[in-house]
């Protein structure tokens, strides 16, 4: 649609002769007509309109009351004005909608509207301030709304050159060993096979990297060069030198003067980090761990490098350790608990990175995505539901089509298109526009454990950690600027008593703020600095452990994230609270304010658990698979041990079902110590023998998960403690 909007003094038309056979009916020819002191609408629907005739009348009217509003005119004339486009709409269409928007503005102003279909004259008198000429373009299937195009920001997927950046930190002594022993690698690597060409080295978590370029290794090369490496300790590190490599000239390109060239023996580097180096002979003991592949600067149009995974240390006692630990992740890993504990399991059938929850599994979310609803539900929150696909036009106006393109998976109906949501947000958008809120209804909170659909790589899949249909445990509130801090701080509160009861303790916050480069950013300076501000206010009264770090804020607002480190002491980004200063602006959400003027709302999007399917992974891992008790699948195991007890465990079990307890019987006719053994497998919490000393005595003999034993337990007295385990989120 396109529009041309004119403040005028007054216009005058004439109905001269119909322009086609189907023009409006009713009209006489010679009819005129004279508006005073009014906006005219010059308009035009055309053939783009048709896909979504109620989104683009919605638009048109938004933008007619906008300008009414800013020119404070009283009076609307509808002029249909063919001129405006050069591919209209089917006319009956077309003077539908023109009618329907008649109808819907009448409810607040004086309307008029020129005939369509006809041939006429007019004479205007345009008023000649400066907003008296305003010319709109809208339509759903344009890239983007031109509201948002006010100013640019690049939301496409594209594979571009990320630049190298220069670390201004300091790496402590273990990543000084770890990098110098990656150079290394390259000078060994580079005595072997003259060809290679350097990459760049850094970290991933408590591991270094080094990318080569054309080299093949295999696993079984790995002893022979970490031998190597060690005996060639004697190399100096030197500052200086010439580069030799188009790749490190690239890196030196993008670090800019921050940066050093190494000479070490047969290369030279750049490395990304000041004073990267220390003596080699501190090295004492190497790992290589793995290889894999890299795009150069993260491009995959680039060439692939090989990527190799070390760590180092100055003892051989800490490798020790080092390799222990990896190997008490690899026997806690999710994917090895799930088999064992029956949680999840794939079907070639449903796909990869669509892992199904078996009952237990279930369980386990449940106790999740309650415990978060039971956090929500007294601090104002609404549950809302959205469905899983949805018209285009909806990510168009949001963004998410262009940020998400590839990995959007598409739905082809019977006669229109749809794609899976990637992101909730924009529903929770439409559902708040639904409504005329005042600043007395603000803030205005959505909760909804909502699952999203992205078309991941394959080869990037893994267990329940990396998945196609991730399920977050998503929420927005829209708020004033002003209530940004009180509302940051219900959701810090949510945040550390979810964590506190997952036994994760140990925390820091990025304070997420923009960076050097403003025009990265959307919305105004004014905004963006009051946003910063309640933020940090917000982590300031909540003494939150955080840091300020630039350059991190999303595009659309400053934000809170949290880092929680878990049992191994492995860090992982789970909850989050971001400000978002452009959705409401692409969505035009507004309610009226105190002076009954329209004010923009700012969305939070928060998220505690971030998507359930990795947090369930997380903690899968954190917890070894021994749960606590009101998160564990199976909390008590009754075991008989013998068939003549079989009637009184039947009445246990059917007394703890009657009090909520999961409790399964094993009246197996195995011995009692395999089914006590079985159950410890398990990590089911307590096991409860029965025999006939029990039985007689109508009482349990417990057994927690550590192996701590009690006797003639009353079985009354035991449900009580249990229930109370559970009620309370207790850790024991
Ligand atoms: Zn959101």
């Amino acid at each position: 649609m396109k529009i041309l909007a004119i403040h005028a003094d007054f216009i005058e038309f004439m109905a001269k002769k119909k322009a086609f056979k189907g023009a409006e009916e009713g009209v006489e020819k010679g009819h005129k007509d004279k508006v005073e002191e009014c906006l005219v609408i010059f308009t035009a629907i055309e053939k783009r309109d048709e896909s979504d005739l109620n989104g683009v009348l919605k638009r048109y009217l938004q933008e007619i009351a906008n300008i009414a509003q800013q020119v404070n005119a009283q009076s609307i004339v509808l002029y249909p004005y063919a001129h405006l486009s050069s591919s209209l709409s089917n006319p009956k269409i077309a003077e539908q909608l023109m009618k329907d928007a008649e109808q819907e503005l009448k409810k607040k102003f004086n309307v008029s509207r020129a005939p369509f279909g006809w041939y006429k004259s007019f004479n205007i008198s345009c008023k000649g301030h400066p907003l008296s000429e305003l010319s709109r373009e809208f339509g759903l299937e344009e890239e983007t709304p031109k509201k948002a195009e006010k100013k640019e920001v690049n939301l496409k997927r594209e594979y571009k050159d990320e630049s190298f950046k220069f670390n201004q930190e300091s790496l402590s002594e273990e990543q000084k060993i770890k990098l110098t022993s990656a150079y290394l690698l390259a000078s060994v690597l580079k005595d072997m096979e003259p060809n290679i060409k350097i990459g760049s080295a850094g970290f991933y978590h408590d591991q270094a990297y080094i990318d080569i370029s054309g080299i093949k290794l295999q696993q079984n090369n790995f002893p022979r060069l970490e031998k190597e490496l060690l005996n060639n300790l004697s190399k100096k590190f030197e500052l200086g030198g010439e580069l030799q490599d188009d790749l490190q000239q690239n890196i030196l390109l993008d670090l800019g003067e921050k940066a050093s060239t190494y000479n070490i023996d047969n290369i030279t580097v750049v490395p990304l980090f000041k004073e990267p180096f220390i003596s080699p002979e501190s090295i004492k003991a190497v790992k290589i761990l793995n290889i894999a592949s890299a795009y150069w600067k993260n491009n995959q149009n680039n060439q692939q490098l090989t990527r190799i995974n070390l760590v180092a240390f100055d003892s051989e006692e800490k490798l020790q350790t080092y390799l222990k630990r990896q190997e008490e992740a690899e026997a806690r890993s999710h994917l090895k608990i799930g088999k064992e504990q029956n949680l999840f399991v794939n079907s070639e059938l449903v796909g990869a990175g669509l892992p199904l929850l078996t009952p237990k599994g279930m369980i386990l979310r449940c106790e999740i995505e309650n415990f978060l609803w039971d956090l929500h539900k007294n601090r104002g929150y609404s549950r809302v539901w959205t469905p899983h696909i949805t018209k285009p036009g909806l990510y168009k106006t949001s963004g998410h089509w262009d940020k998400f393109g590839e990995e959007l998976f598409k739905v082809q109906g019977k006669t229109e298109q749809f794609v899976m949501k990637p992101m909730n947000c924009p529903h929770h958008m439409q559902i708040f526009d639904s409504f005329s809120f005042s600043y007395r209804d603000m803030p205005v909170r959505y909760f909804e454990p909502a699952t999203v659909y992205r078309d991941e790589k394959s080869g990037s899949l893994v267990g329940m950690s990396r998945v196609r249909a991730i399920t977050q445990d998503d929420g927005h509130l829209f708020c004033r600027l002003s209530q940004i801090t009180e509302e940051t701080e219900k959701i810090i509160e949510i945040v550390l008593e979810f964590y506190k009861a997952i036994g994760m303790h140990d925390y820091w916050v990025s304070l997420s703020v923009r960076g050097d480069d403003k025009s990265k950013y959307l919305g105004s300076d004014d905004v963006w600095e009051k946003g910063e501000a309640a933020l940090k206010k917000a982590a300031d009264n909540k003494n939150l452990p955080y840091k300020r770090i630039e350059g991190e804020a999303a595009f659309y607002g400053p934000k809170l994230d949290f880092m929680f480190k878990d049992s191994m002491d492995r860090e992982w980004q789970l909850a989050t609270i971001q400000c978002d200063f452009n959705m409401p602006e692409r969505f035009d959400l507004s309610f009226m304010n105190e002076e009954s003027k329209k004010e923009r709302p700012v969305v939070m999007h928060r998220a505690i658990s971030g998507s359930i399917e990795r947090f369930m992974s997380v903690i899968i891992e954190h917890f070894a698979g021994k749960f606590p008790l009101w998160l564990s699948p199976v909390q008590v195991k009754v075991v008989t041990i013998t068939d003549r007890n079989l009637e009184f465990a039947k009445e246990v079990v059917s007394k703890m079902k009657a009090n909520d307890i999961r409790v399964e019987l094993d009246d197996r006719s195995e011995s009692m110590g395999k089914k006590v053994r079985d159950a410890q497998l398990e990590q089911v919490n307590y096991i409860v023998t029965i025999g006939d000393k029990e039985q007689e005595n109508k009482t349990l003999a417990v057994r927690k998960r550590t192996g701590e034993q009690e006797f003639g337990v009353a079985v009354d007295r035991f449900i009580l403690k249990l229930k109370d385990e559970i009620l309370s989120r207790s850790l024991r």
